[in-house]
């Protein structure tokens, strides 16, 4: 059965560091949900204390509404797969997965039958006799999802573990991790850094810094409503502008940057002073006689590099702030040191918080 958790003003500190600090948060039962953040932000610290593998300095969890304070990690209904995985090298693929259920005291029908229904469920059927030590790193990422997975968790807990995988692989068992989600029902929370693994398994994400969350929402809300800056950069919206001026003009705002007009569309809190404008490469285009009512820019371009199934093309205001959009791989090529003029489509420019 999936569980609910709920994180109540929790804080860790080591020494004058707080790891977690003040957070407060739920995940629902059944929930896909994502920590996204640098290293050191605290993710790892924060599973850990889900997990029961250390205490908060102050602060309450709660599963299911249950305050877990007394309950030592063996006795949590959550299993984790750590980055490391941590599989037993003496043991064969079969005794590492079923390790669990023999602690549990599970008649040996049972537990081969469920080793078996594991195997084939991570694409591994027949290979419970193989040593560990000889699997590949694909293979034995498996094994510790299905060790993890037998015990029929109502939490999942799973700490990076994609990193160190090549990149095919790391996105063949990201979706495998989306199918086992829905098949098992339980609750996961999965901690990342790569925002394409959060971005396409997350029912809701969380971006930490600090200890603290910058913003948690649906993967789709962060590229419509980024609260700051610094969410907007590290889901890859990278184009933020200083604007000179922000001006109200009736229930519309525009930023005039380097002595353009852009409308913005506030987002989170901004004021005149800190506020950033971040434009959406994609929502920018060559202005054609059908952009006529877009807002346009006169722009320079001073770079295009080829990426495959598009062509980013750097360009420049006058006083030298940066733009970047993406063209059809096909597009004509601009010549460097060209002025282009762009148009900006509906929803392509929000202004912002620093940060
Ligand atoms: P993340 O998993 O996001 O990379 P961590 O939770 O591992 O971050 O660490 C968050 C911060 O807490 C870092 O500054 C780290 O150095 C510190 N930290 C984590 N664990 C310990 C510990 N056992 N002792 C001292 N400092 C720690
Ligand atoms: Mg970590």
């Amino acid at each position: 059965m999936a569980i609910s958790i709920r994180i109540d003003h929790v804080t860790r500190s080591f020494g004058a560091t707080k790891a977690v600090d003040d957070l407060s948060l739920e995940i629902k039962a059944g929930e896909f949900f994502t920590l996204l953040g640098s290293s050191g932000s605290g993710k790892s610290t924060l599973l850990k204390l889900i997990g029961g593998f250390d205490k908060p300095s102050s602060g309450q969890i709660l599963f299911d509404g249950r305050n877990v304070e007394d309950l030592p990690a063996n006795k949590r209904p959550v299993n984790t797969v750590f980055q490391g995985l941590g599989l037993f090298p003496h043991m064969t693929v079969a005794q590492n997965i079923s390790y669990g259920l023999k602690l549990r005291g599970l008649p040996s029908a049972e537990i081969s039958s469920k080793v078996n229904g594991m195997l084939e469920m991570v694409e591994l059927g027949g290979f419970g006799d193989r040593n560990v030590n000889f699997l590949s790193g694909g293979q034995r990422q498996r094994v510790a999802l299905a060790r993890a997975l037998v015990m029929e968790p109502g939490i999942l807990l799973l700490d990076e573990p994609l990193t160190g995988l090549d990149e095919r692989l790391r996105q063949q068992m990201r979706d495998e991790f989306g199918r086992l989600h829905k098949r098992t029902g339980a609750t996961f929370v999965l901690v990342t850094h790569n925002q394409d693994e959060a971005l396409s398994l997350s029912d809701r994400m969380a971006i930490m810094h600090h200890g603290r969350i910058e913003q948690l929402d649906p993967p789709e809300q962060f590229f419509q409503t980024p609260l700051n800056a610094f969410v907007a950069r590290f889901i890859g919206l990278e184009n933020q502008l200083r604007p000179d001026v922000i001006e109200q003009r009736g229930d519309a705002w525009v930023a005039i940057i380097s002595g353009q007009t852009v409308p913005v569309r506030p987002t989170g809190r901004h004021d005149a002073v800190t506020s950033v404008v971040v434009i959406r490469a994609d929502r920018i285009e060559l202005a054609q006689a059908e952009s006529d009512g877009h807002a346009q820019l006169r722009l320079k371009v001073i770079e295009t590099t080829f990426r495959g199934l598009h062509r980013e093309v750097k360009l420049v205001f006058d006083d030298g702030q940066p733009l970047v959009m993406t063209l059809d791989a096909s597009a004509p090529v601009l010549a460097v040191g060209q002025t282009v003029v762009v148009a900006l489509k509906a929803d392509a420019a929000l202004l912002t918080a620093a940060g």
